[in-house]
């Protein structure tokens, strides 16, 4: 058995060629490799495979071009977090036992009119510590304070897609207004999409509920002209849908339909109340769905239909929704889950299968954001965590099977101990190693004590 070695430097040039005791790719074939061997080399995997036989090099790499580390441990690809409001790293916890929409307007949004951009820069910079620690590489945000946000994203070195905030801010001030929003997220999206091949803009609509008619469809016909993904939150509680019904005579996704939303590229976050007629509309509208278990469970929005899009062949994955609802960033609470509630509510142990559950968090992920990550397999974006497996949850794992099943319904966060980011390491031996953590816990917990003293 390979041991771990020294954490690997960042952006080592060249093919660095990682061997592991086991690899679970999450590739179409599902291979697991014990042990095996990732090769990696511009940011992207070029190779993976058992590490029995000698690996094939690079077509011109000559003997020798390759760097081999044998890190022991257990090989799979960055967990996926397809809805999250990161930064909220700053109200963590606040308004515990509220309903949503008492939630947003007494202990959420009067907190937010008070930010200041350098709040939301070290309240992301925190939160994305928190991620990259439990192993998750890539994270769909929408939030306010879009440059400072991604500033803090690109510090970090996680893969990012940012939907900046676009709704009215109660209390916010003249400039927190739809339209401002908007054309400040067309702004964010000249100056910053594509820069940085961990970067992309989305547009953040906040709600159908949170915005006028107008707000969508003008949100919807720049999201158009930019070919940009929307990122919104709907059907996250029955109560939201109620205005909708007694103003357009229909539910929220048709009502969506109707003004041609839907025709834009759409990352529906939570979607818990959904009519059969609202997910053949999400299936027709190839709508894709972050599914945010805990966070709909601690503010009592109740279970999304996940076995019921899986079926229609929608796209869904994972969402840890903000630090406010859930209270972390741990994205293995909700591949736990997801399976185990879609279990629960359809009293079936068949509702969802582990691997499908593992899927969620990894391949599903990736479809459900466009990104080419979730799997370890040649072509994809570097994107890779180290677990221990010297661990007793890992044990028996004598099949394959079971060590995906000890990954889903045994395993944790607390087994990451490195992770990649297009090949770049941002964890190594448990220490983030792109983020002072305490430096950024420090300045979270001054500012909170600030935010705390103007009265809330
Ligand atoms: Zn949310």
């Amino acid at each position: 058995m390979s041991r771990r070695s020294e954490p690997v430097a960042t952006g080592a040039p060249g093919r660095v060629r990682y061997v592991a005791d086991a690899v679970v790719t999450m590739d179409e074939q599902r291979s697991v490799h014990r042990p095996g061997v990732v090769e990696v080399e511009g940011g992207r995997i070029v190779a993976v495979g058992p590490a029995v036989a000698p690996h094939s090099a690079a077509p011109g790499a000559g003997p020798g071009a390759v760097t081999e580390i044998a890190v022991g441990g257990l090989l799979m690809p960055g967990l996926v977090n397809c809805h999250g409001h990161t930064a909220m790293t700053l109200l963590r916890g606040a308004g515990d036992g509220l309903p949503l929409e008492r939630w947003l307007s007494e202990a959420i949004w009067p907190r937010e009119a008070r930010l200041t951009p350098d709040d939301a820069y070290w309240g992301m910079a925190l939160g994305c510590a928190e991620l990259l620690l439990a192993g998750v590489t890539s994270t769909c945000e929408q939030y306010l304070f879009p440059r400072p946000v991604a500033a803090a994203a690109l510090d970090a070195g996680i893969r990012c897609i940012l939907a900046p905030a676009i709704f009215d801010l109660p209390g916010a001030g003249p400039d927190a207004t739809w339209q401002r929003c908007l054309d400040v997220a067309g702004e964010v999206h000249a100056e910053l999409d594509g820069r940085d091949d961990r970067l992309s803009i989305a547009l953040g609509p906040h709600g159908a509920y949170t915005l006028p008619e107008e707000g969508l469809v003008s949100t919807a016909k720049v999201a158009a002209e930019l070919d940009a993904l929307v990122h919104i939150h709907v059907a996250e509680t029955q109560a939201e849908d109620e205005p909708i019904r007694a103003r357009y005579g229909c539910s929220t996704p048709a009502f969506l339909a109707r003004l041609g939303f839907l025709d834009c590229r759409v990352l529906a976050a939570h979607s818990v109340w959904l009519s059969d007629e609202d997910l053949d509309l999400y299936r027709d509208h190839d709508v894709a769905v972050a599914h945010c278990p805990q966070s709909n469970g601690k503010l009592g929005s109740g279970i999304a239909r996940v076995p019921h899009m899986l079926r229609r062949g929608i796209r869904v994955g994972l969402g840890t929704d903000g630090p406010a609802s859930n209270d972390n960033l741990d994205l293995w609470e909700e591949l736990r889950l997801a399976p185990l509630l879609a279990r629960a509510t359809a009293t079936d142990a068949a509702a969802m299968g582990t691997a499908e559950a593992l899927a969620l968090a990894t391949t599903g992920g990736a479809a459900a954001l466009g990104l080419d990550v979730g799997s370890l397999a040649p072509g994809r974006r570097a994107d890779m965590v180290r677990l221990e497996l010297d661990d007793p949850v890992f044990v028996p794992g004598v099949s394959e099977s079971e060590l995906v099943a000890h990954l889903v319904w045994a395993a944790s966060s607390r087994l990451v101990t490195d992770v990649w980011v297009g090949g770049r390491q941002v964890v190594a031996g448990r220490s983030c190693t792109t983020v002072d953590v305490t430096e950024a816990g420090r300045a979270v917990a001054e500012r909170v004590r600030r935010l705390a003293h103007a009265g809330s």
